[in-house]
Order: C-alpha cells, then structure tokens, then sequence
C-alpha cells in the first residue's frame, strides 16, 4: 500500500491546502495529512479545532486521514511506516525553502523522499498568514477557506 504525508501548521487550513490534499490523494492509496502541533508558537486555532475543521473538509476524500503530531516529522514517519512527504510550492521562496527541508531529510534519512506539487495559479497568493491577517483585520475570507473552518474560527473567538 502506498503511503504518503502531508505535514503542514494548517493554521487554518485553506483552499491551497485543500487543493494539494485533493491532488495528491489520487495518487497514493491513503494520504495522512499531518497538523503539526508546535508546543513553541501560539497558535491562531488550538490544534484540536483543526484537526476537526480539516477532517469536516476532507470528508469526501475516503482515502485521507488526518492526525495531529508533534516532535520530529521523520520520526512520525519511520514509526508509521510512511515513506513519502508531499509538500506544495507556490514560488521561489517556497522553493528555496523546501530544498533545504527535503535535503536534510535525504540526508539523514535516505529511505524518505519528498513529492512536490505545484499550486495552482488561482492558489498561489493564498497562505495561512494571509487569511489570518485579514481574519484579525475584519476582512472577508470566506472565499479563502472551507466553510469548516469558518465555523471553526467564529466558535473559538465567540466562545
Ligand atoms: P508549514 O508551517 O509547515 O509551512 P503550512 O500549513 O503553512 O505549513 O503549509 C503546509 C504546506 O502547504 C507547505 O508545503 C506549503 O508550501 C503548502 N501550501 C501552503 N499554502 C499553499 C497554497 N496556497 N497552494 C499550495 N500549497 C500551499
């Protein structure tokens, strides 16, 4: 069976994201899409609304399952047997980046490797951040993300 993971902050995830998962899930029997949950950053939603705001985006998706992590990707891998990353690139700086990441995990761990999917043009400008930013700002991003995480972020800043 092929395995492949989609590791990101998904803070929140957006339409790019949804985008990539959609692809790349025809191309391996399961994709785990992996929230990652850094301990070290104050996150805009707790790791546990985005899970579910995620699985509520990828219902229809039958071969994607989404779990939280923490600690190192590689590790994760190794311990559930999953030998491929998949990363989304929107520019040259996503490039440069990614180089870097998917290299030192080459290095170390020869046994994993790294898939690339370029965003579609459409996609290309849309980042957490940037939905985050105009979230703070009272602007509209209802076109930016799926409607799960709407009601996501409205439920945890009313609450
Ligand atoms: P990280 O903090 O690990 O970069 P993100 O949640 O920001 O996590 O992104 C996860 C992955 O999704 C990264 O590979 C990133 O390049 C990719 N990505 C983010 N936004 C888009 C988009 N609009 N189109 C395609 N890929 C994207």
């Amino acid at each position: 069976m092929s395995t492949a993971i989609f590791p990101g902050s998904f803070d929140p995830v957006t339409e790019g994201h949804l985008d990539i998962i959609r692809r790349a899930a025809k191309h391996f029997d399961k994709l785990v899409v992996g929230v990652f949950n850094n301990i070290r950053k104050k996150a805009f939603l707790p790791v546990e609304l985005r899970v579910k705001a995620l699985e509520e985006a990828v219902s229809d998706m039958g071969n994607v399952e989404v779990v939280a992590f923490d600690g190192l990707l590689a590790d994760y891998m190794t311990e559930n047997d999953i030998p491929v990353i998949v990363r989304g690139l929107r520019s040259v700086t996503d490039f440069e980046y990614e180089q870097g990441q998917a290299q030192i995990i080459k290095d170390i761990h020869p046994e994993l490797d790294t898939f690339f999917l370029l965003t579609k043009p459409q996609y290309s400008f849309i980042s957490s951040s940037v939905v985050r930013e105009m979230y703070n700002f009272g602007g509209d991003i209802s076109k930016l993300v799926p409607e799960s995480v709407l009601i996501a972020i409205e439920h945890f800043n009313n609450k």
